[in-house]
């Protein structure tokens, strides 16, 4: 790539599903460095596959991109110079880098049946060789196709390799050479007229003037064969770079066994884009120093090809729980509440979703809950605060520890502090806290003789959080109500 040649890069997922993080790493890594060089970065979706696609993906895809910020100059959605973006919508230009290649002898028709190369396949583990298609002495023209195609034969093209060696020049993983016995003659369009990724992917890259490739290593062996068709189509060569692999903990493939591994299953779950977007760069590259917190801005400024590692990346789930603990901490209250506001909008099965929260609900929640590590954790923390009173359950532990241990101390304790709450007005942190501080003192009780049995009837077990807040949330009447409400059912 000359240096005036601005940088064009591209992520082009296949409809296939959700965004999964290996996806949203390519995404990263490439809007990266666009972002660092000022370049063009791209969104194509590969739907060529139809068994493959999956109705739906495509917005899927879209919304957790923009989830994450990472936004894009030209593509789907966008448009841009090379619009359509969708495959699908490209058919022409495919076909008609097929022709030529038909044409000029660089391709040709095959009829094979899967049980014919199946059979060929078994012969060659039989002879102990590795299969190579036969290419015919003769290359099969439009008759022949058109016989076959008649005969009910299935008609594919094979891209005719030019049986030299390929190396790659790749940035990550270096020199990878494959040898021309091991790139065979590959399918370039199936039998039902559509194009292979293959040659889609190739056509695609060199009509959008895509100058670097960057995807996931599992693309590396492909690379040849790519390579191939760009000389055989007259397209230039990207640079290339291919991530490591990402595992879990255990030197597996990263997979959904192991827990969640879609970008939208970790916005559910309540973590930021701040903190996945943050984790995801370091799944490869590392910024060479100690820091491992870094904003997307900051980042755009570090990031570098040359720190990206060839060895496996590992997918450490507690140190992603870590960093969102630490992002909730750190993010300013404003992006915060929006964060909250989107997971709450995603969540509408949560109590505090259904409550409808006011904005002012939504701060305090997020104020008496610092120290929260995903936004659920607010839910379990709060949720009951805007439950009807009669669906408090009352957790049989907390009751017998709190409320009954003793001969019915924390019971005998609530009913005292009824009238005494009653009387209380106005109802607000300053009042409450009097009112405690004066039980403890003239019982000689301490906080938690006191606080612990009002939490245990408004809560239904011993986690809310600080008193006061809870019961300033929660109102006079509530608070009243399902002290009565345990008074009467759990005595
Ligand atoms: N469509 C391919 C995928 O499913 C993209 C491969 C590439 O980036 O070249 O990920």
């Amino acid at each position: 790539m000359n240096d005036a040649q601005a940088l064009r890069v591209r992520f082009a997922p296949s409809p296939t599903g959700y965004l999964h993080v290996g996806g949203a790493r390519t995404a990263l890594f490439n809007w990266l460095l666009a972002r660092k060089a000022g370049g063009r970065f791209i969104v194509r979706i590969e739907d060529t596959d139809t068994d493959r696609n999956v109705e739906g993906a495509i917005p899927k895809i879209i919304e957790d991109l923009r989830w994450l910020g990472l936004n894009w100059d030209e593509g789907i959605e966008v448009g841009g110079p090379h619009a359509p973006y969708l495959q699908s919508q490209r058919l022409d230009l495919y076909r008609a880098a097929v022709t030529k290649l038909l044409e000029t002898g660089q391709a040709y028709y095959a009829f094979d049946t899967s049980a014919e190369l199946e059979a060929m396949r078994e012969q060659a583990m039989a002879e102990k060789r590795n299969f190579r298609y036969p290419r015919p002495e003769r290359f099969p023209d439009e008759s022949d196709m058109q016989q076959a195609r008649a005969a009910g034969k299935p008609v594919v093209v094979r891209f005719k390799m030019p049986g030299e060696d390929i190396t790659v020049h790749d940035e990550v993983m270096g020199q990878v050479t494959i040898k021309a016995d091991e790139l065979d003659d590959f399918i370039i369009v199936k039998a039902d007229g559509m194009p292979t990724y293959h040659l889609a992917n190739v056509t695609d890259d060199g009509e959008m003037q895509i100058n670097f490739v960057v995807r996931g290593q599992e693309f590396l062996a492909q690379t040849p064969r790519h390579i191939a068709l760009q000389r055989a189509l007259g397209y230039p060569t990207p640079r290339y770079a291919h991530l490591p692999l990402i595992m879990d903990m255990k030197g597996r493939k990263l997979s959904k066994r192991d827990g969640d591994v879609e970008v939208f299953s970790f916005r559910q779950a309540g973590y930021l884009p701040e903190t996945l977007v943050n984790f995801i760069a370091l799944l490869g590259w590392s910024p060479g120093m100690q820091r491992e917190q870094f904003s997307l801005s900051e980042i755009v400024e570090v990031f570098d090809t040359a720190r990206v590692n060839r060895a496996n990346a590992k997918f450490d789930r507690d140190k992603l729980l870590a960093f969102n603990t630490d992002y909730c901490a750190s993010l300013g209250e404003d992006r915060l509440l929006e964060a909250f506001t989107d997971w709450l909008s995603i969540n509408p099965d949560s109590s505090l979703a259904k409550a409808n929260l006011d904005e002012s609900s939504r701060r305090t929640l997020l104020h008496v809950n610092k120290g929260f590590r995903l936004f659920p954790d607010i839910e379990k923390k709060s949720g009951f605060i805007y439950l009807p009173d009669e669906a408090i359950e009352y957790d049989p532990q907390a009751v017998k520890k709190v409320l009954a241990k003793n001969d019915g101390e924390g019971f005998a304790m609530l009913r005292m502090l009824l009238p005494q709450i009653e009387a209380t007005a106005p109802w607000t942190h300053e009042t409450l806290e009097a009112l405690i501080a004066n039980v403890c003192q003239s019982h000689g009780a301490g906080m938690n003789k006191v606080a612990q049995p009002i939490r245990v009837a408004v809560a239904g077990t011993t986690v809310s959080p600080a008193i006061y807040d809870t019961l300033v949330m929660l109102g006079k009447e509530k608070t009243l109500n399902r002290i009565r409400r345990a008074l009467a059912t759990v005595q």
